[in-house]
This record gives structure tokens, sequence and C-alpha cells, in this order.
């Protein structure tokens, strides 16, 4: 079937081996897209219009322009059908921001990506109708495993969407009133002392926040694994991030309040200073 199979990508028909999406495509680099699966029955689409209220629902909440009509789209899923000889069977449609550079804030100007794909399926099989079938239960994780670096960033691309908006550098992602981390660095805050960032339980574990809570240590400074309160955040005396891009980053403001004198500490220029000490190493051949 795949051979033959003819695939709508972005308003044109072409053979399935030939129907090629960008290596930077948001829907590859960060989920960053919605899909629908429409049921065809006897060459019609089956609740179609519901499918099309949901995905253009979608479409809305994330703020991808389309700039084909409903009609349209409800023609090409059709057509789609029709191409491939489907009259039983569903089509399946995907729809991302497009391709563009990756950073996590939506890009400007691009053109969103959209593919849709028809197969036959004659509904689940009838045996499994008759006897009925088990299940499992499981965790509902949707928006879980932050530990590993997926590439699932839709949450966290939201967040920094709406930081941009704010004319901000970052999103600090809250979770039970705690700070987490932050869309894309590790959060720290320091109150009389001491520094705080959340234990590595569902966050990423950051590289350069394992750097620095070792060579914080190193200087004497205590470090605390341990979730805190955004309010404790607000209130600190000093608050940073890092990465791998972010380095080490004074945070001198929040929600457009100050944070302590709203100038970067000593403790996070303290930081700042072993970083750029430990990447002039590395340049050199040192350690890194
Ligand atoms: N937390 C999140 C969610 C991230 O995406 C990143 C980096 O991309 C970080 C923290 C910082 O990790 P690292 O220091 O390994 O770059």
């Amino acid at each position: 079937m795949a051979s033959r199979q003819l695939v709508y990508l972005n308003g044109e028909f072409v053979p399935h081996s030939e129907a090629r999406v960008s290596v930077e495509d948001r829907g590859f680099n960060f989920a960053d897209g919605i899909y629908e699966v429409v049921r065809i029955v006897g060459g019609r689409g089956f609740r179609i219009e519901a499918h099309l209220d949901r995905f253009l629902g979608g479409a809305r909440a994330l703020e991808i322009e389309l700039a084909l009509s409903r009609d349209d789209i409800r023609e090409a899923m059709l057509e789609t059908a029709r191409a491939n000889g489907v009259d039983e069977g569903t089509v399946y449609v995907q729809l991302t921001r497009g391709a563009a550079p990756r950073r996590h804030a939506f890009p400007e100007g691009v053109r969103p990506t959209l593919v849709m794909l028809a197969q036959t399926f004659p509904g689940p099989s009838s045996s499994d109708r008759e006897d009925g079938v088990s299940v499992i239960t499981a965790p509902d994780l949707r928006w879980g495993y932050c530990e590993v670096k997926t590439i699932g960033l839709l949450p966290n691309v939201i967040a920094q969407q709406h930081a941009k908006c704010e004319g901000c550098y970052e999103a600090l992602l809250i979770r039970d009133g705690r700070v987490t981390e932050a869309s894309h660095s590790s959060a720290f805050c320091v109150r009389d002392g001491v520094i705080y960032t959340h234990p590595i339980d569902n966050i990423l574990p950051g590289i350069t926040r394992r750097f620095l809570i070792d060579a914080y240590r190193n200087e004497g400074v205590q470090v605390e694994e341990r979730a805190v309160a955004v309010e404790d955040f607000r209130s600190a005396d000093e608050v940073f991030l890092t990465g791998t891009t972010t380095e080490v980053m004074p945070v001198v403001g929040i929600d457009q309040a100050k944070v302590g004198t709203g100038k970067p500490g000593d403790i996070t220029r303290l930081g700042m200073e072993l970083y750029r000490r430990d990447l002039e190493a590395a340049r050199t051949g040192g350690a890194g």
C-alpha cells in the first residue's frame, strides 16, 4: 500500500515514498502540533464536523495559524481518501507549527506543516467485539517523564512563549506550588546564604546544575536539594538559572516584581565565575 499511497502534503498529493518534512519541523523537535483521525464510511467522512471542530479548536489553542478554511480542510480530508481509493478507512491528519531553527518560542512567518494519509480500515476485529478484551491500568503520564530529555516539549514551548510575550527570558515552572525548574534551564534561589534547588525527582537532571552544586559546595557554600515554594523564590535574596546555553543567568525579576536588590547577587556572581573558569579550562584542554 505504502508505495502507491498518495500523501497530502501542504496542499499537494505526493507519492508516499517522496513525501518529506524538514528535520527542523517542530513536530519532530517539540511535538509542537496536533492530529486527528477521521473515519471514512461509504466514502464519506463519519462525524467529520466534530473532528473538524476539535482540530480547529486545537490549532486555535496552540495559536497555529492555518491558511486553509474549514471547508478546505474538510475537502482535503475527503480528497485524500478518494485519491487513495479508500471507501472504508481512516484519514490521519497532522498539523505542526512548521519548520524553523530550533528555538522554543513560536517562530514568526513560518508556514505550518499539514499532512494527511488515508488507509483502509474495516473496523475493530469482530472476535474482539464478540468476546470482549482485557486491559491494564497505568498512571496517566502524558505530561510526566520530566527526568528524561524527551522531545515532548510542548508544555515547555508554551511556557517559553508566554515568557517571551511578557518580555522575559524564561518561565519558572511550578508544580504543587513549588518551583521545579524552568522551561529550558534549572532554577535556584538563595536565601540567607543557602542555595536551594529542586531535587532530581521528575525534573531534568541538568548537567550544569550538577556542576554548580558541586562547585559551590567546594567553595564552602551550602546547597540544599529541596523543593521550594514559589513565594520563597519571589522573596529570595537571589535567583538564578543554569543550563548548557543559559550558563549561569542571574534572575532579577519574577512576574514584574524585583528579586532581592534587583541586581545580580554575590552568590550568583560566584557561580558565574566558577562556570567561566571551568569553561576556560575546558577550552584550553583542562577540566570540563
Ligand atoms: N531543565 C530543562 C527543562 C531543560 O530543557 C534544560 C536544558 O535544555 C535544563 C534544565 C538544563 O540542563 P543542562 O544543564 O543539562 O543543559
